[in-house]
């Protein structure tokens, strides 16, 4: 019981509810290494669960109301299980609500069971690291064992999307939680998408001796011409035109024909989509055949096509990934919806004062805000604490 966050959180929440808690649950961030924006065309990602946690420190009440304060803000907020519904005044408390909700609604039964939740977290928040996956999950965890729910992480990941979408209001996906549900010491999630089958694949980057940089830009996701919209809208008129019911269904093979039928854009989007499905497989296959220092090619690959083809990045996290593949990085990638947020960079662990330090001095030599720069490393899923 030394983990500081932790310990924080129990003295958290009795200060706050002046009792002792009834357990403690906890759930990673996750880091996407490869296969972006291939979630909603129903193709693969490959994310991890970080060694960043948020802690939810929770007890019953004596009536049906769940009440949530955080050390991330002095807002406190409470509301009747049955009352809870998508609200601006939920502020942060949308995402405790919303699983609350989810795993209520998703139990199959009425739970009338009331919480005390107290939550403290040492994930960035907004740096693309999915803090809001792993309060859900935190929170998921804790109420599915509290109320005798029965959900499996299948379905725990599925309520923290549903709250996500229906209570927050956020269209999101299923590869955040489905990362902090699964991850495991040293392996990466593969996801597919469309069967929704979760596989734990072996990184061995320890083993390797190397290290995955977070290089946040801190550019805030910049939304131009409606970015993820558009992009969403042309992966959907390109699989139509194609005759398929998703890009999923597409390989390399289907690119000749795309390139007759597509208008240029079009066509281009449809090939980040298809060559990024493929980098995924491509990605777990090199790393049980050959190891982790073979992935590299793979992710500046991802990053090209991001580039190229998806046009979804900017000159700072173009910067980042190229300085950092100059000063000894073996792969590097923007990763997340684009616009903005951070790149991630392969890096064997000498190397990782020389590239952290060189991406720093680039970015102030050309006036880019100075971006934020950390390594993380594979780490267990969500879990009961105490
Ligand atoms: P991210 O990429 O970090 O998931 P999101 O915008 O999806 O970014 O979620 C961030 C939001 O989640 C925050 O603005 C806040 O409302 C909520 N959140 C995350 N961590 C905490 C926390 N420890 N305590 C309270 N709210 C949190
Ligand atoms: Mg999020």
């Amino acid at each position: 019981m030394t983990n500081p966050t932790l310990l924080a959180t129990i003295a958290g929440f009795k200060q706050e509810y002046d009792r002792e808690p009834a357990g403690v649950w906890s759930a990673p961030g996750r880091v996407n290494l490869i296969g972006e924006h291939t979630d909603y065309n129903e193709g693969f990602v490959f994310p991890f669960a970080i060694n960043r946690r948020t802690y939810a420190a929770v007890a019953p009440r004596q009536d049906n109301m769940i009440c949530v304060a955080s050390s991330f803000s002095k807002e406190t907020f409470q509301i009747a299980i049955s009352d809870i519904h998508q609200d601006e005044k939920n502020g942060w408390a949308a995402y405790p609500f919303g699983v609350a909700y989810a795993v209520a609604k998703l139990s199959g039964k009425p739970q009338t069971q009331g919480f005390d939740i107290f939550i403290d977290s040492d994930v960035p928040v907004g740096a693309g690291l999915s803090s809001s996956a792993a309060i859900e999950c935190a929170v998921g965890l804790a109420l599915n064992e509290l109320w005798n729910a029965g959900l499996d992480k299948k379905a725990l990941a599925k309520a923290g999307q549903l709250g996500e979408n229906e209570i927050v209001g956020a269209p999101t996906g299923i590869m955040d939680q489905t990362a902090s549900l699964f991850g495991e010491l040293d392996h990466a999630v593969f996801l597919d998408c469309r069967s929704l089958e979760a596989k734990a694949i072996e990184l061995g980057f320890a083993d390797a001796g190397l290290e995955l940089l977070i290089i946040d830009t801190k550019v805030a996701h910049r939304l131009v011409d409606g970015g993820y919209a558009a992009r969403r809208a042309a992966c959907e008129s390109g699989a139509e035109a194609l005759g398929a019911a998703s890009l999923r269904d597409l390989s390399q093979a289907d690119l000749t024909r795309a390139e007759e039928i597509l208008d240029p854009v079009t066509l281009r989007r449809v090939r980040h989509v298809i060559t990024e499905n493929s980098r995924v497989e491509e990605t777990v296959a090199t790393l049980k055949a050959k190891g982790p220092r073979a992935i590299g090619e793979l992710l500046y690959a991802s990053h090209e096509s991001m580039r190229d083809d998806f046009e979804i990045s900017i000159d700072e996290l173009d910067t980042a990934v190229e300085t950092a593949l100059r000063h000894g990085a073996i792969g590097a990638r923007m990763t997340g919806g684009g616009f903005g947020g951070a790149a991630i960079a392969l890096t064997p662990i000498e190397k990782i004062s020389e590239v952290t330090l060189s991406v720093l001095a680039e970015f102030e030599a050309l006036g880019y805000a100075k971006p934020e720069i950390f390594a993380v490393s594979a780490a267990p899923g969500a879990k009961r604490e105490l």
